[in-house]
């Protein structure tokens, strides 16, 4: 990360303390894009400032026992943006860092992105603050449990709907859509299976729901790819974070010919310039937690990592990862944004200088709330698709939403992030216009 900036410049009368950085704004940025993208389709003013906050913000506080018998009392967040498409849809963040500010910002880029993907759900997004490194198993599961009961009904199959994001898995899906229906009267609870999506698929999740945000982000990569004349079969990639979407998108893009050639996550970063086998690094992953210790690479920095000469850069870690000074390093064609926000304004605007393509995260990491919404409509169907129609219908709806935003762009000469929030934005003007504002 770049250099953070003094929050204010000691003086003689400070002490000579460091001063504290100034903490990214993450929602501020967000909202910085819905102000741009407003602007250039003349979207109604009330409409920009209803979508300038969001609707619910929900914080929790619950204690849970811990193994060694100590009560420990965790803060939770759930933020509901918007609505006016559908049930608030978004992940469940468990971070160390998880922040009130930072889960306003997700869940209003989940509005964003439900509206782009024309998907019948508003924006929302939640966490706890803990690193969930940090606790047993058994410890993880009650504080998923505890959290979800804290949420109560403010959530619901038909009112709100969380999935997996950094942190969380299949396995927290399901321990949270057991908390809910043990909350539901016996005769509504196979009815509430839907409440969260990304659940493992003997629990009721989705064939293809795990690869999706990968697979979202390599379809996202090809249409580049064949309108830029670009032949991937023995192109390069760099990957920061090798979690659920990092890893997914390495391992679908290998099958393409593309060769993974530096990863990095919180242990460090490894260069290979023969390229890493993606299933077995995958593997150690999933095993070990951390890509230390994997023996097919060398260790490098993380300056080194962002200055290697690759084709694609995948971040796929965090927000606010290439700030200036790692835009200025990156040495790439296109920027295919895995995670969320992972380019600050500043490096956006570097890396946009020196013509490299980013292709935004409210297009890019679609992929998963997509098949999230699959996964929803066949719970209330009681249906299970397969793989092949699962891959074929997210094909279709990611086609869709690359050619509307590049349209956009070409025709309002704005970059492709901008053009996806103006799609997004469209779509929720249109409804607002025709149901207007109660009472
Ligand atoms: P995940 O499985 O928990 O993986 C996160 C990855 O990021 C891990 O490899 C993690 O490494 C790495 N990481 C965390 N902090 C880091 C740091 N400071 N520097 C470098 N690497 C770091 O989470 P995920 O589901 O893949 O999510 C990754 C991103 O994709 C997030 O921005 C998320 O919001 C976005 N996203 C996810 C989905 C989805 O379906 N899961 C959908 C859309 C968007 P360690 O494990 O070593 O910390």
């Amino acid at each position: 990360m770049s250099e953070p900036t003094p929050a204010t410049a000691p003086t003689a009368t400070h002490s000579m303390k460091a001063p504290a950085p100034a903490k990214y704004d993450f929602f501020g940025v967000v909202q910085g894009y819905l102000d741009e993208a407003a602007k250039l389709i003349n979207l109604p003013e009330y409409i920009r400032v209803i979508l300038s906050q969001p609707k619910n913000e929900f914080i929790v506080h619950f204690p849970v026992k811990m193994d060694n018998g100590d009560v420990r009392l965790f803060k939770g967040y759930r933020i509901q943006h918007n609505n006016v498409l559908g049930p608030y849809k978004g992940g469940i963040r468990y971070h160390q860092d998880v922040s009130l500010d930072d889960v306003k910002a997700l869940a209003a880029m989940m509005t964003w992105k439900c509206a782009l993907m024309n998907l019948p759900y508003g924006g929302g997004k939640g966490g706890v603050k803990f690193d969930p490194r940090s606790v047993s198993r058994g410890e993880l599961q009650r504080i998923t449990r505890r959290f979800f009961h804290g949420l109560g009904d403010n959530i619901g199959p038909e009112t709100d709907i969380p999935a997996p994001d950094v942190g969380t898995n299949g396995q927290t899906m399901a321990w949270a859509m057991d908390t809910y229906m043990n909350m539901t009267g016996q005769k509504g609870r196979q009815a509430v299976k839907g409440v969260v999506t990304g659940k493992p698929v003997a629990s009721g999740g989705t064939i293809g729901r795990e690869k999706a945000t990968g697979q979202g982000l390599v379809h996202c990569i090809t249409y580049w790819a064949n309108e830029n004349d670009f032949n991937l079969e023995g192109s390069t990639m760099t990957v920061q974070g090798f979690g659920n979407v990092g890893s997914h998108t390495s391992v679908i893009l290998s099958k393409l010919g593309v060769s993974t050639i530096a990863v990095g996550d919180h242990s460090g970063y490894l260069y290979n310039p023969e390229g890493f086998n993606p299933h077995k690094l995958q593997e150690h992953v999933k095993k070990t937690g951390a890509i230390a210790g994997y023996s097919g690479g060398k260790a490098i920095s993380r300056e080194e990592f962002f200055k290697i000469k690759t084709d694609i850069f995948a971040p796929c870690a965090l927000e606010n990862q290439i700030g200036v000074d790692e835009a200025r390093s990156l040495n790439c064609r296109i920027v295919g944004e895995g995670a969320n926000g992972p380019c600050s304004p500043e490096g956006e605007k570097i890396l946009l200088e020196k013509g490299i393509t980013i292709l935004p995260d409210v297009l890019a990491n679609a992929g998963g709330v997509t098949v999230s919404y699959f996964e929803w409509i066949q719970n209330k169907r009681s249906e299970s698709w397969s793989l092949d129609e699962v891959d074929e219908r997210l094909e279709k709806a990611m086609r869709r939403a690359w050619k509307e935003t590049t349209e956009m762009a070409r025709s309002k000469k704005s970059s492709l992030r901008i053009a996806a929030y103006a799609v997004a934005l469209h779509r929720i003007a249109q409804v607002y216009a025709e149901r207007e504002i109660f009472p």
